[in-house]
């Protein structure tokens, strides 16, 4: 019923306390045990439902207990642990500054990038390293294009406001997006998808990116 009562690592429970988070809502309540338990999950969940915790909880406490895996090492090309993708610049950004409040001293790094906005300061920022990288879709295809971003070691993927990145016609990059989480071998990752809405084109984006998942509506 507290969030002291889940175990997501000194630090990180710590940050929530900072951020005077004392109890989950209730879509934090079913998504974070779930995720947690290593389970894919399909959650419809509303702007102001929490879900930015949600989501962000099991990456940060699953990578603070991971993030010492090594990553290849090739020129310029960085090899983030966790994605999240989301529709636009802004949500990009909020979901960024949450992160970062909550990713403090677990020595997880958390880096942005978007369209819309020069390149080069958001190349220099991936170069200094990225475990949880957020990102919308047409910005990171060009980084993957340039091969600046590797998603082969992906091991944690949230979709934000799925149905909004459809409507905005992400879906092309999405996939091409997802397909590259699933290089080296499929399974090594797990995948949260929040959407408001469930059209069947949603269902259908489930279906194939997500592995007996659990359903949430709140
Ligand atoms: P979101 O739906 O993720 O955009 O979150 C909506 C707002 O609720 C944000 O300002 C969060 O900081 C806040 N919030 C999220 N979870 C909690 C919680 N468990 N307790 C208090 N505030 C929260």
């Amino acid at each position: 019923n507290t969030f002291a009562e889940i175990d997501l690592g000194k630090e990180l429970n710590r940050n929530i306390g900072r951020c005077k988070y004392v109890r989950p809502t209730p879509v934090q309540r079913y998504a974070i045990p779930i995720s947690l338990a290593g389970r894919d999950l399909m959650a419809c969940a509303q702007t102001g439902s929490g879900k930015t915790a949600a989501f962000c909880f099991p990456i940060i406490s699953g990578i603070m207990r991971e993030h010492y895996v090594q990553r290849p090492r090739v020129a310029r090309t960085v090899y983030p642990l966790a994605l999240i993708l989301s529709p636009t610049r802004e949500l990009s950004c909020q979901i960024h500054d949450e992160a970062r409040k909550f990713s403090y001293e677990t020595g997880v790094k958390v880096v942005v990038a978007y369209g819309g906005a020069p390149i080069g300061q958001q190349l220099r920022e991936l170069e200094r390293g990225v475990d949880i990288l957020v990102a919308t879709p047409g910005r990171l295809v060009d980084l993957l294009e340039r091969a600046r971003v590797s998603l082969q070691m992906i091991r944690y993927l949230a979709l934000d406001e799925a149905d909004r990145m459809l409507d905005m016609g992400f879906e092309p990059q999405i996939r091409k997006i997802v397909e590259q989480t699933d290089m080296p071998r499929p399974g090594l990752r797990q995948t949260m998808l929040f959407s408001a809405t469930f059209p069947k084109e949603i269902q259908s984006l489930a279906s194939d990116f997500l592995s007996s998942y659990v359903f949430l509506a709140v």
